[in-house]
């Protein structure tokens, strides 16, 4: 068995502010080094989990922002580390290489939800986006990609909104993984780090001994995104293929979610450009 795992960071017990994530700022060097060592715990913890239900080959994603956060020198020995970026696939990147299952360690909920901790979907420039129809967060957008290449999702990790998210998204087969109860969006009530390893590990284990089916778009998919100001969708939609749909809309529709997934890296890329 091949497992995949994909770590973000504002999902990790413990995590509850953007200054705890933030590897830009060195005012928040200190919290943010703290975070890197509970994010790596929770990726080897998933690791465990993993070899534990008979994994041959696990590849860990490090996923949050510049996605060199993991530390390279306490990664669990089975497993490889897939960090840096820019990456074609981002936070999904490698999983076109092959596996039975992904775990998504660490996410959060989409942008608009609360109480969840930093809910967003991918940058703050996104007040919604959608597919067809349905609104979507990062564990939807990556969770189609993962099912262009036959990979289901075993398990998610993060707040108790996030577990909802996904059990809506992927139904009950999901493993669903609550490392604490957000109370807001900078806040919430957290297991100690060591209980939420204990979690993932066991949730990682039991999730894979389950089959699971891939999640999947009906072509045409259709993408829209609602920027938070309209300038970003004025830049936007100078997107190859992309409509400009309403004031802070732009929609792109394609039917390989391949094309679809490209298109929302390049809109939202575009629309941070001032
Ligand atoms: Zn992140």
């Amino acid at each position: 068995m091949r497992v995949y795992i994909s770590v973000d960071m504002e999902g990790v017990a413990g995590v509850v502010h953007e200054d705890q994530t933030d590897p830009i700022d060195p005012r928040h060097a200190g919290e943010y080094n703290r975070s890197r060592r509970l994010m790596t715990a929770e990726a080897n913890a998933a690791v465990e989990g993993a070899l534990a239900a008979g994994a041959e080959r696990v590849l860990v994603n490090d996923s949050h922002w510049r996605m060199m956060n993991i530390l390279a020198e306490e990664l669990h020995p089975a497993a490889e580390l897939l960090s840096g970026g820019p990456k074609a696939h981002s936070m999904v990147e490698g999983v076109e290489l092959g596996f039975d299952a992904a775990l998504f360690i660490g996410y959060h909920a989409m942008a608009g939800v609360s109480p969840a901790i930093i809910d967003h979907t991918y940058t703050s420039l996104v007040h919604e986006a959608r597919l067809n129809g349905r609104p979507v967060g990062e564990l939807a957008i990556n969770a189609a990609l993962a099912g262009t290449y036959d990979v289901p999702v075993a398990l998610v990790s993060g707040d108790q909104a996030l577990a909802a998210e996904a059990r809506d998204l992927l139904g009950p087969s999901v493993e669903t993984v609550v490392v604490k109860h957000a109370v807001g969006r900078f806040a919430a009530r957290s297991v100690a780090p060591a209980e939420a390893c204990r979690r993932i590990r066991e949730g990682a284990a039991a999730a894979l001994r389950r089959s699971h089916t891939p999640w999947r778009l009906a072509a045409p998919i259709r993408l829209e995104v609602d920027f938070t100001l309209t300038q970003m969708a004025d830049m936007a939609e100078l997107a190859p293929g992309s409509v400009r749909t309403a004031g802070r809309t732009v929609t792109f529709t394609h039917d390989d979610y391949r094309e679809v997934f490209r298109a929302w890296r390049a809109l939202y890329n575009l629309a941070s450009v001032e």
